[in-house]
């Protein structure tokens, strides 16, 4: 029927404009590189902020005593606490709790925040138990991952630049963050230290490399996205500190805030972006991460639905809000396996209350998944292979015994299969396949917090 005709018109001129050929991404990792140069040649001289992180040396493996970490930047936070035993050691003890963020208060008070975390931080300090120690003396001491746009000013202080994700707390911008929670723990009467701020792509770099020395890369694939990498200290023009001992400095990206001609943008993404709390902003992020993956196959059904009545003749209701459609709903749909693709089915009903759909109408809500997927992983390899030319692990040099490591983290790595095994594929597909064997992806599980638990012991007050 016409109506199915115009339902495939729709999807094909979708899937059209998300392409993602291999020259294609080419051009796009080429970008990546191009906005590196220039992120690190002066501040504001890209829409990579490449900032500076301050951390000039990863963990060791020699942090020794009792640290907490706290991680904030997504719609969880989590509290952990680790005893560290040194080289033979390793990690003695470890125990965490997350914590759900109430909605409200993502777009309310810094103070209102900061106390919610502070209080369930110190609840969490109520229950150290066996197995912990700290030294005598000493004031406890916390790595603090925060992950939104920071600008450093040392190791453990920095100003907030902006919220992305969904929080939007106007009176915390231009505030140092540590602050703010040293501030919010005294209210509780918490005696603790910040000792490191970091962010979770830090942290996870640092996780990674505690316990795989050829880490030089970390990814975080969450509700938003982010990359940090080793840089040598020399190759960061708007860097006029002294040169760190080790040579190196690692780099917080920002990524998500990249942009480019090049990346498939499609009329979907345009009104995503017009209409979200920061319109012109994290366009890589709204086209990859899994705050978004999930609005976008809504928005792609909704014009099917009310162009070519997909659904029948009325668009469903639900349909029309935003992000009732989640990420890891689009995740479960696109891994249906059955015949006749109950989950499909059970979800469209429960979520969109679409009931009585054919196998055909699943089978199309599986394809726009699929694309939007597609398009998402294969451009987080592109910026993984523009990062990778960066430093120059793209080429094998003659007789050299190289291999890289790039440590990833991220809910919707590590959930959405498809979408993390697509992005291998590309990265290797980039890469060509001697170059891969150099190349290990490796999941550092909650790694963020770890890392910046080992953070703060490797800058400790005690040191
Ligand atoms: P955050 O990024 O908020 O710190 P996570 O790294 O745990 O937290 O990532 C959570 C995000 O991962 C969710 O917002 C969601 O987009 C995505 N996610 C979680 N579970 C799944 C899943 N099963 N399939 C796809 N994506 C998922
Ligand atoms: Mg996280």
């Amino acid at each position: 029927s016409g109506r199915w005709a115009r339902a495939m018109a729709i999807l094909k001129e979708f899937e059209e404009k998300c392409a993602t050929p291999i020259s294609k991404l080419r051009q796009v990792a080429d970008a990546m590189t191009v906005e590196m140069h220039a992120g690190l040649a002066s501040e504001g001289g890209s829409k990579l902020k490449m900032l500076i992180s301050y951390v000039d040396n990863l963990p060791t493996g020699d942090e020794k005593g009792l640290f907490y970490a706290l991680d904030l930047g997504g719609t969880n936070f989590r509290v952990l606490r680790v005893q560290l035993g040194g080289r033979e050691g390793r990690v003695v003890k470890q125990e965490f709790t997350e914590v759900s963020i109430p909605p409200h208060l993502m777009t309310g008070t810094a103070d209102a925040l900061f106390d919610y975390i502070a209080a369930e931080l110190a609840k969490f300090v109520a229950t150290e138990g066996e197995g912990f120690n700290l030294s005598v003396g000493r004031q406890r001491e916390l790595g603090f991952t925060f992950s939104f746009p920071v600008r450093q000013t040392s190791i453990s202080s920095g100003t907030l630049i902006k919220w992305t994700k969904g929080f939007s707390i106007e009176d915390a911008v231009g505030e140092d963050v540590v602050s703010e929670l040293t501030k919010a723990m005294e209210r509780q009467g918490l005696d603790m230290r910040v000792s490191a701020l970091v962010n979770d792509t830090i942290g996870t770099l640092a996780g990674g490399r505690y316990y795989d020395n050829d880490v030089l890369v970390a990814v975080i694939l969450g509700t938003g996205t982010n990359a940090a990498y080793v840089e040598r200290a020399h190759a960061i023009p708007k860097w006029h500190g002294l040169l760190p001992r080790s040579g190196e400095m690692v780099i917080n990206m920002e990524w998500g805030n990249f942009r480019s001609s090049h990346l498939p943008m499609t009329e979907y993404d345009q009104a995503l972006d017009s209409e979200s709390l920061n319109p012109g902003e994290q366009l890589f992020e709204k086209m990859l991460s899994g705050m978004y993956l999930g609005e976008i196959v809504r928005r792609v059904l909704y014009r099917m639905a009310e162009e070519a009545a997909f659904f029948g003749d009325t668009v469903p209701p639900k349909l029309q809000v935003p992000f009732v459609l989640r990420t890891p709903e689009v995740s479960a749909m696109h891994h249906d396996s059955s015949p006749d693709l109950k989950v499909v089915a059970t979800k469209l009903k429960d979520i969109l209350g679409i009931s009585s759909t054919s196998l055909k109408i699943r089978k199309v809500v599986v394809e726009v998944c699929n694309v939007v997927c597609t398009r998402g992983a294969r451009l987080a390899a592109a910026g993984v292979y523009g990062i990778l030319k960066k430093i120059g692990r793209d080429i094998v040099r003659d007789g050299e015994k190289q291999r890289t490591v790039v440590a990833m983290d991220g809910g919707l790595y590590e959930h959405y299969s498809e979408y993390s095994s697509c992005m291998e594929s590309t990265l290797r597909e980039l890469l060509g396949e001697e170059v891969a064997k150099t190349i290990a992806i490796e999941h550092a599980n909650d790694g963020s917090g770890i890392g910046a638990a080992l953070l703060a012991a490797s800058h400790s007050q005690y040191l």
